[in-house]
């Protein structure tokens, strides 16, 4: 592997100015129900109420920022299952940047729509058979278009960093922060965040049980690839970690935890109960983790970053049914 350069906090400056008065500064929550019951006081960063409802639009926007007249005017490609779909084809209808996104067939289909409405071009593919990324880098070999991944990027992670940067700007240093993990571009950013601020912070990346990828890489010091996992957790069936996002994870992460499926459902059930969220399966492993050990959280300041909201309603109905 040729050497990397690693994005740092101050490109999570730049980011933080470019996605100014463009993503919501979302709000951070508390439940007295969580705190009393982990005899903790936990902080919920809420990215479900984020523009197109998850972090992702906060890397893409960052990224889409950094482009120069030609790329603005060729256009941009992205593959995703939904979120970062979503998020690029927002942020380049915003920019005024066309967009092309591939996306698997059997993508959620509230995200697929909302893509679409973004006014992007949508291309599907067999996610279990083929491989989007030879059709995102044809795509933009052939039509000059910018690839943007969903997080192996400098500035895709830098932008992800910048909701972790809110979360500890508004409530001061933690003892821990649970961040979901896909392909890393959250976890990595909110790396560069924690050590930039709040050094002394337990930093853990959850990811779901039947796709721990990363827990695997980072036991083993190297990236370590899987089979598409079948979980309920959309956002996070990556099958690797990126170069970048691992480099950063490797150096900056305590540990990575995962959360099943069954504790997915109960964190979404208890979302909705007591603090009236919407929150997509995904978007409950940092908390579903957390919640697994909280008894080792007792007297701490914990940080959970809820990463999105989207869900096909007639899914989420089934699920909490379950
Ligand atoms: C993309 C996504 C994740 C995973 O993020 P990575 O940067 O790929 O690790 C987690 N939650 C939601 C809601 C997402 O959209």
């Amino acid at each position: 592997m040729q050497t990397l350069v690693l994005p740092t906090y101050e490109d999570v400056l730049i980011a933080a100015r470019r996605i100014e008065g463009q993503a919501h500064k979302t709000p951070v929550l508390t439940s007295r129900t969580v705190n009393r019951e982990w005899g903790a006081e936990v902080f919920f960063k809420c990215e479900n109420f984020q523009r197109m409802g998850a972090f992702k639009f906060r890397g893409a926007f960052n990224a889409l920022s950094a482009f120069d007249a030609t790329q603005r005017k060729h256009g941009v490609v992205a593959f995703s299952s939904g979120n970062h779909a979503q998020g690029i084809a927002l942020s380049a209808r915003l920019l005024g940047i066309p967009a092309t996104i591939v996306m698997p067939h059997d993508a959620p289909a509230a995200k697929v729509a909302a893509t679409r409405e973004y006014g992007a071009t949508i291309i599907s593919y067999d996610r279990y058979t083929e491989d989007r990324e030879a059709i995102g880098r044809e795509l933009a070999e052939r039509q000059g278009l910018t690839l943007i991944p969903p997080y192996d990027h400098p500035d895709i992670l830098a932008g992800q960093a910048t909701a972790a940067k809110e979360l500890f700007e508004e409530v001061g240093a933690l003892d821990a922060l649970f961040v979901c993990l896909g392909g890393g571009g959250l976890l990595s950013g909110s790396a560069l965040a924690t050590r930039a601020l709040a050094p002394g912070c337990r930093l853990y990346g959850v990811e779901p049980e039947a796709g721990n990828d990363g827990q695997q890489s980072l036991r083993a010091g190297t990236i370590v690839k899987i089979d598409t996992p079948k979980t309920i957790a959309d956002g996070a069936q990556t099958q690797y970690l990126g170069n970048y996002t691992f480099a950063i994870i490797k150096r900056d992460v305590d540990d990575i935890l995962t959360a099943s499926d069954g504790q997915l459902i109960q964190a979404m059930r208890f979302f909705a109960e007591r603090m009236k969220m919407v929150v997509e399966p995904t978007g409950c492993l940092g908390f579903a983790a957390a919640r697994a050990m909280a008894s080792q959280l007792k007297g701490q300041r914990v940080g959970v970053i809820i990463s999105g909201g989207n869900i096909d309603l007639h899914r989420y109905a089934q699920l909490l049914a379950e």
